[in-house]
């Protein structure tokens, strides 16, 4: 199945998460069934992403949303362990500081949209300013409604000059955060996560899901779409996300540059092992040299 038609956010459409199940799984039993199709995936996601370094023709930006717990940091680890290092960043975006306050909301996410051949994954994104700022009211009304046209605006300039954009909502149940919130308090590795803005954030959902709502309803566009990942099952959540990536990777078609060398040429002048120059100085020196 292709998970890009079953779950992007069309376009123009009203959205109700409501009609989302956050617990969807695609018809895998469980994590141990989807597993042979998940290494698929990774291993499409590494060569794709190999052509993308070495085409340079287009650069991919992954946005990761979700409420707290929800698994944008497993998707980081999960999704991008196919890649190499060399060609990924990711960046988390917190409370802005105080520099970042007196500018513009998208001044400080500019500098690390990825450039050509390259991968950039923003753990939270320009987007808070819509949500947490919706919520929290951190602007006036006035301010934050006119953010969603000029996310618009940025994400067209920035797909227009070859920067292609993948939006992921992580979709979990209030049951499922609480669920993950309690397996923390008793995983030694997870605790230093726990805040207690957790808690109260979570006394906010309804006003999140209204600001998720109206995220996804204005937001998804053609050129940058958002997809709505069922995320309560965490490796159908790694599964749908690296398909979903792997597809539109696979879909731009790039090519690796031609070699700017005769191979050929180099073969029979360097590796013909009937003529191989650097073989004596390979050789040990003799003794007592
Ligand atoms: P975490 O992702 O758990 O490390 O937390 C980062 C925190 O920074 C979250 O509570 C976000 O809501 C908050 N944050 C991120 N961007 C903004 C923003 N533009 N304005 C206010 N808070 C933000
Ligand atoms: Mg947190």
């Amino acid at each position: 199945m292709d998970y890009r038609k079953k779950l992007i956010a069309e376009p123009n459409a009203r959205i109700k998460l409501k009609d989302f199940d956050p617990a969807w799984h695609g018809g895998h039993e469980n994590k141990k069934d989807a597993a042979r199709e998940m290494a698929r995936h990774l291993e499409r996601i590494t060569t794709v992403q190999r052509l993308l370094y070495g085409e340079k023709r287009h650069a991919v930006l992954i946005v990761l949303q979700g409420i707290d717990a929800a698994g944008k940091d497993g998707v980081c680890w999960h999704v991008m362990q196919a890649m190499n290092p060399q060609g990924v960043s990711v960046i988390g975006f917190k409370q802005p500081t105080t520099t970042e306050k007196e500018h513009d909301f998208l001044w400080r996410v500019h500098p690390h949209v990825p450039g050509f051949g390259r991968i950039a994954v923003f753990n939270r994104s320009h987007y808070e300013d819509v949500l947490v700022v919706r919520v929290h009211d951190l602007a006036p009304k006035a301010v934050w409604s006119k953010r969603y046209d000029q996310i618009n605006d940025f994400e067209r300039l920035l797909v227009d000059n070859g920067v292609v954009i993948l939006k992921f909502f992580l979709w979990i149940s209030p049951e499922e955060q609480l669920k993950r919130f309690a397996e923390r308090l008793d995983d030694p590795m997870r605790q230093w996560k726990i805040s207690d803005s957790d808690y109260a954030e979570r006394a906010k959902w309804d006003e999140y899901v209204d600001a998720y709502e109206a995220m996804l309803e204005k937001c998804s566009t053609s050129h940058a779409p958002w997809y709505v990942i069922p995320s309560n099952h965490k490796w159908f959540r790694n599964l749908a996300v690296s398909q979903i990536l792997a597809e539109t990777l696979e879909n731009l078609h790039m090519k690796l540059p031609e070699p700017t060398v005769d191979l050929a040429k180099i073969r029979a002048d360097y590796h013909a092992a009937s003529a191989d120059p650097a073989a004596p100085d390979k050789a040990p020196p003799p003794k007592g040299a």
